[in-house]
């Protein structure tokens, strides 16, 4: 056994092979071991002598295991000395540089389509007064929207202030700053209690647009909102309006965008079927409508005389459609891999 064990502790190349020949050959378990716990068995007088060759060979197989692992780590040491080197005299520049995110790239490029229409890019706070948030834009305590927006509360809760749900808020503090008329257009982070998946994140982004003006229609509305496709998504790219609920516009609106994969020809009878749109044609994209008076009323603007439109999307998805990103997670985590196609804009 003793020599059995002494075979293979020199044969052990490495720290983890001795790990193991320790176990096998002088663990509690090893031959060695279970012969030790069968002297007590022995007749008496036999006991004294099997207990010192078990006692010897036992102090050998300790002394060789003690020795090798001396020498191992020695080894081992030396070669992560080798192996692991800096060699801090190689040009730091081969490193990538970082560049800015594909979101807050796209943000820019979609404020560019609308200064050149005549907006000002404005920002606003991400912790938001509730007023804001809510109040201002139609939506009071007892609001069923109120509880629809799955809102970050800050302590204390009433403090009166929120993680900012959405980017309406800017639509009345743009009022506010600005007066009429008014032509600003707001990208930003926005919050939400979702959990992280697929096509879900608790921080997201949107951009928030309003227009207010003497004379200002739905038509306005739209010619705006088709430009803004055409430019983001090719030409012949338009929306299409379909009626929903806002408390902050009136009338109100979903925006769709006509598939950017099959540009509607699934939609057409006997068109190819599109996986994108499911053949229907248009995806969802955003919402928009005329302002509500009342939100009009509460920046102190004269709703019998002006009139506006404001409209919203997420950058996420836009930034889906463009670029064929399809899982949400991919725009939070922060691996170049994934950003790294987007080209090293700074
Ligand atoms: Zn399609």
């Amino acid at each position: 056994m003793r020599d059995d064990a002494l075979a293979a502790i020199k044969a052990a190349g490495d720290l983890d092979a001795l790990k193991k020949v320790r176990l096998a050959h002088a663990g509690d378990r090893s031959p060695i071991a279970l012969a030790n716990r069968e002297i007590g068995a022995l007749p008496p007088q036999a006991r004294a002598e099997a207990g010192k060759r078990v006692g010897m060979a036992r102090k050998a197989v300790a002394e060789a295991l003690a020795a090798r692992q001396t020498e191992l780590t020695a080894e081992r040491d030396e070669r992560v000395l080798v192996e692991e080197a800096v060699d801090v005299t190689l040009p730091w520049d081969r490193l990538p540089r970082g560049a800015r995110h594909p979101l807050t790239t796209l943000q820019e490029r979609v404020a560019d389509v609308f200064v050149a229409m005549g907006y000002e890019v404005a920002e606003g706070p991400e912790l938001e007064g509730e007023w804001f948030n809510f109040d201002a834009l139609n939506i009071a305590p007892d609001h069923p929207a109120r509880s629809d927006h799955d809102t970050f509360f800050v302590e204390s809760v009433d403090s009166g202030k929120v993680l900012r749900t959405q980017t309406s808020p800017m639509q009345v503090r743009a009022l506010l700053a600005r007066g009429v008329p008014c032509y600003v257009i707001s990208p930003g982070k926005v919050f939400r209690t979702d959990e992280l998946d697929v096509t879900h994140t608790p921080v997201f982004h949107q951009i928030e647009g309003i227009a207010v003006d003497e004379g200002l229609t739905m038509g306005h509305l739209k010619g705006t909102l088709d430009r803004f496709a055409e430019v983001m998504f090719g030409e012949g790219m338009t929306t299409r309006f379909r009626p929903n609920y806002f408390p902050f516009t009136e009338p109100s609106a979903e925006m769709d965008l006509k598939c950017f994969v099959c540009r509607g020809a699934s939609a057409v009878p006997g068109g190819p079927p599109c996986r994108t749109c499911k053949s229907e044609g248009w995806i969802e994209w955003g919402g928009c409508g005329m302002v509500n008076p009342r939100v009009l009323v509460a920046c102190g603007v004269d709703p019998k005389r002006y009139s506006g439109f404001a409209f919203g999307m997420g950058v996420e998805r836009t930034l889906m459609f463009r670029h064929n990103a399809e899982d949400m997670r991919d725009m939070v985590e922060g691996d170049v891999r994934f950003t790294l196609p987007f080209g090293m804009e700074v």
